[in-house]
């Protein structure tokens, strides 16, 4: 709520549960998947609503939108700097910490730095068999049908 009214973005309860969405998921959702998951709380909410909240948080800088896939932007409610690492195989938006915060805040030739994005992009942990050191429940999940899962049961046999 306070995140809202300091953004300039009025708050509704939409707009706030939209925003609750975002901040509880690190799967970096795209406008799609977050009008299928606040639907769910929220079944009057209409669809243009999503995107017009979605354009309005990220102007007032209170969610990142994330344009390195060229289907459709991903939304992320964590503003504070950090890589983003897209796979190629499933589409899975992971954050990378990132410890180099040097042009942060600071002034670059005059110019006041607010962001910086910085992308990266492979295959991720699932797609290469190789269990994430720390993956949110959501991704877990979705690991069941993942090229892992038949790898482990030809290794067993
Ligand atoms: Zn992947
Ligand atoms: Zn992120």
């Amino acid at each position: 709520m306070e995140k809202l009214r300091g953004s300039g973005v009025t708050p509704t309860m939409q707009r706030l549960a939209i925003l609750e969405f975002l901040e509880s998921t690190t799967s970096h959702p795209t406008a799609d998947e977050v009008y299928t998951a606040v639907h769910k709380s929220c079944p009057t909410i209409a669809r243009a609503t999503i995107y017009n909240t979605l354009e309005a948080l990220t102007r007032a800088g209170t969610i990142l939108q994330l344009t390195m896939d060229p289907g459709a932007a991903h939304y992320d409610a964590d503003t504070g700097p950090h890589v983003h690492f897209r796979c190629r195989l499933c589409g899975r938006v992971y954050d990378i910490p990132m410890k180099e915060r040097r042009c942060l805040g600071d002034a670059v030739d005059g110019h006041q730095v607010e962001s910086v994005r910085t992308y990266a992009f492979g295959i991720c942990a699932s797609c290469r068999g190789e269990p994430p050191t720390e993956a949110p429940s959501s991704m877990r999940k979705r690991r069941s049908s993942s090229p892992k899962a038949l790898r482990k049961e030809k290794g067993h046999a």
